[in-house]
């Protein structure tokens, strides 16, 4: 590969110098070398010079030229096309640039033989090493062959290894099975859950293993496994132990194919669940039961109440008895809720024996309340009957502590097809029939009806709405003149509310006061009647100032009543807010005059009357409304901070009668003598006849309000002038 030892000069150095750059450029495309074209040309100098040399050599020897030939393999000039390109540019140029001029013995003619025979020995050394060298490149190939594929084994062994200990140690449960469901494998875990051997267990077959608990998919999935449909499923799976124990599993299987796919074995893992299972049971239990009763409580029973109302539930009808003990609060009150424990587990034993053996479901809903729930009754009648035999049961005493208590309850049956209505709609209507039930007394059962139903839901949704009529200003007022018996004029005038309901129209105090009452919205709404009808008192105020100049008969009320309902009463806003609305106003306090039942009053404390008596000091006037309604006690009429008593329309309606009921006649005077001597004002109410005012006024009552003067109205009735006739 090194230069031989003649080294050229001059002209013949310059020629070799061109001849390997011919060379190179002949060569280098043909190459594979990773050598630039000049390094090529580097490369192949030194060749060149060798070539040369062997030419002019004495003796000839074309030895040279086999080395050259193993030089241009060795220098990656291997591609098939490189052999003919190298000689041929031998062929053409080498004795041209290669000739010695100091060499005159050789001619050109020798120099050419001399050079193809250099050509083949290049030739059979570039075959020889390019022989060798893909030989060795195979060998090297074999090599690497060999040892990737011991490596792939050794993996494959680790793999294997490490499969086993998974499969061994895994706490999970594993057994293979081929598409007969013959189990081939099954590792320590899933022959300890189920209780056997491995070897015991490799000689099963998993289509044994049907278990009546088993969910109805299991077996459906498990044959669309085996088709080869499903490549795996998950299911929940009870398996029967040789113990006699249930195993629960959850359980995952998977379909394993071969290369062409075709299913060859099933893959079972095996979470064992029983523990969980049970455990999740016991919570179940806890969350549908009623600890103190141990009936069924209101999830389960809304749970079975729901599919017995779903039409899919295969049951034609349902019925529901709705149970609420009358009086419990009182039992629990006076004698303990010890006491109220026991008589709730008496009664639902007593329930239970009821419908022992019936199918029937009995839940305690909560506290007093319990519910049964027949499937598929004939008719109403059929669940009436339960609902007779319910009440008998618990009318024999129960004893508690020595104590004979015998239970009365009330309840309210709803009965009717399946598929129909909603269970809250079911709920609603027995809760209202129920109460039906109390209000007619108790102790007794009511049929749900869907008239009844409707008043009440009716109510149910006017209570809904009241907040956002009161935002909406859908109350207005309507005001009824007091008058003055002594002269028949205007004295004052009583502020009235109504609801232009969007729907209903104007609906009257009497439907949505209980339930303002009851929701506490009277507060705010008790408030804004304040407000309006203490502003409508200053207009009045200002129209009759005016109509006095004007020397007109002065009609507009100097004072108006506004009704407070007992909530209002107890509220500690009550003293502030009065205030402020008659500040606000520029008022006096004797222009407003409030009007509260004697029921509100009956059996308040000092404390709790200390409001009204702090308004009455500032000047309000306060009058018991509705006066001899109540369980009246004259007596306490001396502590109370009142000014007026209101008779309520009951009495003077015995007036109107020719000749008047004379008891009334008698309580009427009674009472406006009491009164006198107490020194309160008698106002009456409902007076709808000249007959009764005329009597109403010679038994010396004040002031007189009712038809016959006027019903109530908006407040312009009152501008121009109220004519009445005394
Ligand atoms: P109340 O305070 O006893 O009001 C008198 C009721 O008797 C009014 O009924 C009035 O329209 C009616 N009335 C007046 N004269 C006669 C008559 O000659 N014959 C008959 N049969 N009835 C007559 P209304 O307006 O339906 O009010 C009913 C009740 O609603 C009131 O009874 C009062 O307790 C309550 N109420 C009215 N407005 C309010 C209010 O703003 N707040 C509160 N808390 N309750 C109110
Ligand atoms: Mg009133
Ligand atoms: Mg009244």
């Amino acid at each position: 590969m090194t230069p031989g030892p003649h080294e050229p000069e001059g002209l013949e150095k310059d020629g070799l110098r061109r001849f390997a750059t011919i060379w190179s450029r002949a060569v280098y495309p043909v190459t594979q070398t990773s050598m630039t074209r000049a390094e090529l040309e580097d490369y192949l100098h030194p060749l060149a010079v060798k070539l040369c040399d062997a030419i002019h050599e004495h003796p000839f020897s074309a030895a040279p030229g086999r080395e050259v030939g193993v030089a241009l393999v060795e220098g990656h000039c291997t591609s098939p096309d490189a052999l003919p390109h190298l000689l041929g540019v031998i062929d053409a140029y080498l004795v041209l640039y290669g000739r010695d001029p100091a060499n005159k013995n050789l001619s050109v003619e020798e120099a050419r033989a001399r050079c193809s025979r250099l050509q083949h020995t290049i030739a059979a050394g570039f075959t020889q090493a390019l022989r060798d060298r893909t030989l060795g490149e195979q060998e090297a190939l074999s090599r690497a062959a060999l040892a990737a594929q011991t490596a792939v084994e050794e993996a494959l062994h680790a793999s294997e290894t490490r499969f086993r200990a998974v499969f061994n140690d895994a706490t999970i449960g594993i057994s293979i099975a081929d598409m007969d469901g013959r189990i081939r494998d099954a590792n320590e875990t899933v022959a300890r859950m189920f209780g056997r051997s491995v070897e015991e267990m490799r000689r099963r077959n998993v289509n044994e293993w049907v278990h009546p608990d088993d969910a109805p998919e299991v077996w459906k999935q498990h044959r669309q496994l085996v088709r080869g449909e499903r490549d795996h499923f998950r299911v929940e799976k009870p398996y029967q132990r040789p113990d006699g124990t249930v195993l629960w599993t959850n359980l995952t299987v998977s379909l394993l194919r071969d290369p062409e796919g075709e299913p060859r074995y099933q893959l079972a893992l095996l979470e064992d669940i029983t523990e969980r299972r049970l455990l999740h049971l016991r919570l179940r239990y806890e969350a549908t039961h009623d600890e103190l009763t141990g009936l069924p409580n209101r999830t389960l029973f809304a749970e079975r109440l729901d599919r017995l109302l779903s039409a899919s539930g295969g049951v034609k009808r349902f019925g529901l008895c709705y149970l609420d003990i009358d009086g419990f609060k009182a039992v629990n009150d006076s004698l303990g809720h010890a006491v109220g424990d026991q008589l709730l587990v008496a009664v639902a034993e007593r329930l239970q024996s009821c419908t022992a053996g019936s199918g029937h479901l009995v839940a305690r809903i909560g506290g007093d309340e319990f519910a049964a729930l027949v499937t598929d009754p004939s008719g109403p009648e059929d669940v009436a009957e339960l609902a007779r035999q319910v009440l008998a049961a618990l009318a024999t005493p129960i004893g508690i502590d020595g104590r004979e208590l015998s239970v009365r309850a009330s309840i309210g049956i709803v009965e009717g097809p399946s598929g129909e209505l909603r269970p809250e709609e079911v709920m609603r209507s027995a809760d209202i029939t129920m109460y039906r039930a109390k209000d007619a007394g108790g102790n007794r059962y009511e049929l749900a009806d869907p008239d009844s139903d409707a008043r009440a839901i009716d109510r149910h949704s006017l209570t809904n709405h009241l907040p956002a009529a009161l935002e909406r200003d859908e109350f207005f007022l309507e005001y009824q003149p007091l008058i003055r018996m002594s002269d028949g004029h205007v004295d004052g005038a009583e502020a009235l509310v109504r609801w232009k309901h969007p729907v209903h129209g104007r609906l009257g105090p009497d439907r949505f006061i209980p339930l303002a009452e009851h929701t506490g919205l009277i507060v705010p709404l008790g408030r804004w009647v304040m407000e309006q009808a203490v502003r409508q008192a200053c207009a009045w105020h200002e129209q009759r100032d005016a109509e006095k100049v004007k020397g007109a008969a002065a009609e507009a009320p100097l004072r108006v009543n506004v009704n407070l309902s007992p909530r209002q009463l107890h509220h500690p806003d009550l003293v502030p807010d009065t205030v402020a609305v008659l500040e606000a106003a520029g008022m006096a306090p004797s222009s407003l005059c409030l009007e509260v039942t004697e029921s509100a009053l009956i059996g308040a404390d000092e404390d709790e009357l200390k409001p009204l008596r702090q308004l009455a000091e500032l000047g309000v006037e306060i009058a018991l409304d509705d006066f001899g309604t109540g369980y009246s006690n004259l007596a306490n009429l001396r502590r109370l901070p009142a000014t007026t008593l209101k008779l309520d329309r009951s009495f003077t309606r015995g007036l109107q009668q020719h000749p008047a009921d004379p008891v009334d006649v008698t309580f009427v005077e009674g009472i406006v003598t009491l009164a006198h001597a107490l020194g309160l004002a008698v106002t009456v109410e409902g007076v709808e006849t000249e007959h009764q005012a005329s009597q109403l006024r010679e038994m010396g009552c004040d002031t007189a309000q009712g038809w016959y003067y006027a019903r109530p109205g908006p407040a312009s009735t009152f501008q121009h002038g109220f004519a009445v006739t005394p």
